[in-house]
């Protein structure tokens, strides 16, 4: 029998077989993915957020723990188990030298990644390359890795964790039969129910307008994180945590595939400029703080719109101070034009435009600080970075919720034990999106998935390890 089974195959499920197998287990890796697509959405990210008390390789100046904690303290408003979070923090101040030791490759951030240098160490490569190195490692390690293995089920004694089941399935037209896996212990990284559109609907339920809101909304990621194990944890009796409509969203270009359209489909430019609705009506603060602070809630307040939609509007200021996103943007040299592109009525768009230009006040305008450029006299006011929309040509970009990950996952504590009745499960570990909401109740701020899924991951796996070969587990401060 196999020590220990790892469900998943992004970061959280690799740096917890990569530490079952150093302490010494033998391993097995199931990806519900083919290759080609395996890592999850590990395969879409660019860096991961550390505490440094000074300049470190990539990173510069400080990022102190009480700052980190303050900050994550502030997207969540409150709604984070502040011990879990200050051990996630503290991990990610001494794991980049683990993750050289098995291939990934740091560079500072490019230019066009806003306010992250001192917070955010970016892998070079990104996601895709970060995971080949973590799977290459794996491999070399004796990890047994096995794709296109969808796990629907786990069978439990007593909180005690028996055997995964994988149902029978075809692949490439290959019929797959039904499968027992049994192990000594296991760990469960298999991301959120993001992918699962029938549970984001059931989440979400119908608005006040009589609409399905998550009909409307893209999937930023892989399309296997479908939550059937998440699900199936639950019905066992799994301690659970978090609201199944929290989410990390971002207003995405609305032309973005249904999913894995990765970040290249982000628009940046939200804080430059306004951002109105279908009705040509602004509708939040758009310099509320920097944009890796509040990139994140902008998919929910689009998601709050009618028919999900928003436009995010510049005028040529702004061009070259923000990620250009991959499809050009409607562009016109009036704002009227710039309304019949966009299909907003005329009138109200450029009554709402003209209100917020004339509701600027002179000031020193400097993006990379929170700035003295903010409207006074309009609802809702815009605090930093206001700027008149007034030197053509405007340019124009439809958004639309994109469901990065969900925060409904199972309890756990400071072991990533899973939890029945609050018992700590004596061999049931859990990393990464599926337990985020331990830590993340709601809000984001950029980088934190990963310092999540790499302190959660190393944890559980390590534990797993020490569960299958009788040892005793180790409480991680
Ligand atoms: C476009 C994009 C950009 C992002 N950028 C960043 C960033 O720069 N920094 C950051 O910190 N975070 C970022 N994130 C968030 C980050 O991807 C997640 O927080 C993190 O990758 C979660 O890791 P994970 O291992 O838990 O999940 P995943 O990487 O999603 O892995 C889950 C794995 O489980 C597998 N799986 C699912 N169901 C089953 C099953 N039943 N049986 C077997 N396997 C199953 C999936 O195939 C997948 O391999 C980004 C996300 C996206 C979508």
């Amino acid at each position: 029998m196999i020590d220990v089974l790892v469900i998943g195959g992004g970061n959280a499920a690799l740096c917890a077989a990569l530490m079952a197998r150093e302490a010494g287990a033998s391993v097995m890796l199931l990806e519900a993915s083919p290759k080609a697509w395996r890592g999850g959405n590990s395969q879409h990210t660019r860096n991961l957020r550390c505490m440094h008390d000074a300049p470190q390789d990539v990173l510069v100046d400080a990022y102190p723990e009480e700052e980190y904690w303050q900050d994550l303290l502030k997207v969540t408003g409150g709604i984070t188990n502040e011990q879990l979070a200050r051990l996630v923090i503290r991990a990610s101040s001494n794991c980049r030298d683990w993750m050289r030791k098995h291939g990934v490759h740091f560079q500072p951030p490019l230019s066009g990644a806003l306010h992250v240098a001192r917070t955010n160490a970016f892998f070079m490569g990104g996601g895709k390359a970060l995971v080949n190195a973590y799977y290459r490692s794996a491999e070399k390690l004796g990890v047994q890795i096995r794709y296109n293995t969808p796990v629907q089920d786990i069978e439990l004694e007593d909180g005690r964790f028996v055997a995964a089941r994988v149902a029978e399935h075809t692949v490439n037209g290959t019929r797959c039969p039904a499968e027992r896996i049994e192990a000594k212990a296991c760990v469960l990284a298999a991301g959120g129910f993001e992918s699962n559109r029938e549970w984001l609907r059931e989440a979400w339920g119908q608005n006040e307008r009589g609409e399905w809101p998550s009909d409307n909304f893209l999937i930023r990621g892989t399309r296997f994180n479908n939550g059937v194990l998440l699900q199936r944890m639950i019905e066992l009796g799994a301690d659970q945590i978090g609201d199944p409509t929290q989410a990390h969203m971002v207003a995405i270009d609305a032309r973005a595939p249904l999913y894995d359209g990765g970040i290249c489909t982000r628009i940046d430019c939200v804080s430059l400029g306004i951002v109105v609705n279908k009705e040509g009506q602004r509708f939040y603060d758009e310099g509320e703080d920097f944009w890796p602070k509040r990139y994140a809630i902008w998919g929910r307040l689009v998601a709050q719109q009618p028919d999900q939609i928003g436009y995010s509007i510049i005028d040529s200021k702004s061009v070259g101070r923000f990620m250009p996103p991959v499809f050009p943007g409607q562009q016109a040299n009036t704002l009227e034009g710039l309304a019949d592109l966009l299909q907003l009525p005329r009138a109200t768009f450029v009554d709402t435009v003209n209100r917020y230009n004339q509701a600027c006040r002179p000031g020193q305008f400097n993006h990379t600080v929170l700035d003295d450029c903010a409207t006074e006299g309009i609802t809702p006011a815009k605090t930093h970075w206001a700027r008149p929309l007034d030197t053509p040509p405007y340019y124009g970009y439809a958004l639309r919720p994109g469901v990065t990950f969900t925060y409904l996952g199972l309890k756990t504590d400071e072991t990533a034990a899973v939890r029945f009745d609050g018992q700590a499960s004596p061999n049931l570990y859990v990393a990464g999106e599926m337990m985020a909401g331990n830590v993340l109740g709601k809000g984001y701020t950029a980088g934190v998935g990963m310092s999540i899924g790499t302190a959660f991951g190393r944890i559980a796996g390590h534990n797993a390890a020490l569960a299958s070969l009788g040892q005793p587990i180790v409480k991680s401060a």
